[in-house]
């Protein structure tokens, strides 16, 4: 089902007039489910120059719990609805809601009816280093879980956290069972949101024999994104450090570099103007991410990890 534009193939046109500051572009590889896979982290110059000196490994390090473990503790601003009025709650202090006053913008991978609109997805978009398709139909499971559902489902439980803590939230679509939108617009939707931070989930459909997941940054070209490059980058580690340390999913074994990576073939990242990264959480087409990734009790946990780490990266950018 995946849809995997490869360099030189199918609907992938370079556009030859672009000015490009790095050689990073196209290399071909494995491929995200998002489209053809960038560099590896460790490429010099293209990496989020923040990134890889905060990249230690103790980091990531604090309360694996595994996928099976203990339901994540929910953040502050759970429901209270049992106090009685008279004695209502006094306002919420700004430990309650840490995210008060913040914007995050929130893009659930494809959409549910994709795969029978060809001829709307398949139309092409300038995403400044190429001509991509609008949007693609996304990875699945073997047992044929798809990734528009898991997206979508993560998002609602990421964006129900994030608004108890106070945070407005901001989501690329509000349904399942729609048509795209056009990467363009889920990165424009983010922009016109002034967002604080967005983030685009996804979940690779890559080999069968590859596990975890991976954080992807914008590399540094000649795009809208170029002022925000280097706080994507620290709102990379911060994702990954949250993602690793809570939900216990590795780090991909198959593609990028310590759960990060960088590409520039993404429009949902050439054109944000808010500091915004992708996340693949898992490899849909391995057993073992495939049958976490399937369970709601993880996706809760994959929701509660998004939010720790939008909440560590704005306590230090807002
Ligand atoms: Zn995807």
């Amino acid at each position: 089902m995946r849809r995997r534009a490869r360099p030189g193939l199918n609907r992938v046109t370079r556009v030859p007039t672009l000015v490009l500051t790095s050689a990073v572009l196209l290399v071909g590889g494995l491929a995200g489910c998002a489209g053809t896979s960038g560099t590896a982290l460790p490429a010099a110059g293209g990496s989020p120059s923040s990134a890889s000196p905060r990249d230690s490994p103790g980091a990531a390090a604090s309360g694996t719990g595994g996928a099976a473990g203990t339901p994540g503790a929910s953040p502050a601003g759970q429901h209270n609805g049992n106090a009685p009025l008279s004695t209502a709650a006094p306002a919420p202090t700004r430990a309650a809601q840490p995210l008060a006053g913040q914007v995050i913008a929130l893009d659930p991978g494809h959409n549910g009816a994709n795969w029978s609109h060809s001829a709307i997805i398949d139309r092409l978009v300038n995403v400044i280093t190429e001509l991509k398709a609008c949007d693609t139909t996304g990875a699945q499971t073997d047992a044929g879980y798809a990734e528009h559902t898991f997206t979508f489902d993560v998002a609602k439980r990421l964006a129900r956290l994030l608004r108890a803590e106070g945070a407005t939230v901001v989501l690329t679509r509000h349904n399942d069972h729609g048509v795209g939108p056009c990467v363009t617009q889920r990165a424009a939707i983010g922009n016109r949101a002034h967002a604080d931070a967005a983030i685009s989930i996804h979940a690779d459909g890559g080999p069968p024999t590859g596990t975890g997941f991976e954080v992807i940054a914008p590399g540094r070209i000649a795009a809208p994104d170029a002022p925000v490059i280097g706080t994507s980058g620290r709102l990379a580690v911060d994702i990954r450090n949250a993602y690793h340390g809570i939900t216990g999913e590795p780090y991909s074994d198959y593609v990028g570099s310590r759960g990060l990576d960088v590409r520039t073939d993404l429009g949902g990242l050439n054109l944000s103007t808010v500091p915004k990264v992708f996340i693949e959480c898992g490899n849909m087409r391995n057993a073992a991410d495939a049958a976490r990734l399937t369970s709601p009790r993880f996706r809760e946990r994959i929701a509660v990890a998004l939010a720790a780490g939008f909440t560590a990266f704005l306590k230090r950018h807002s």
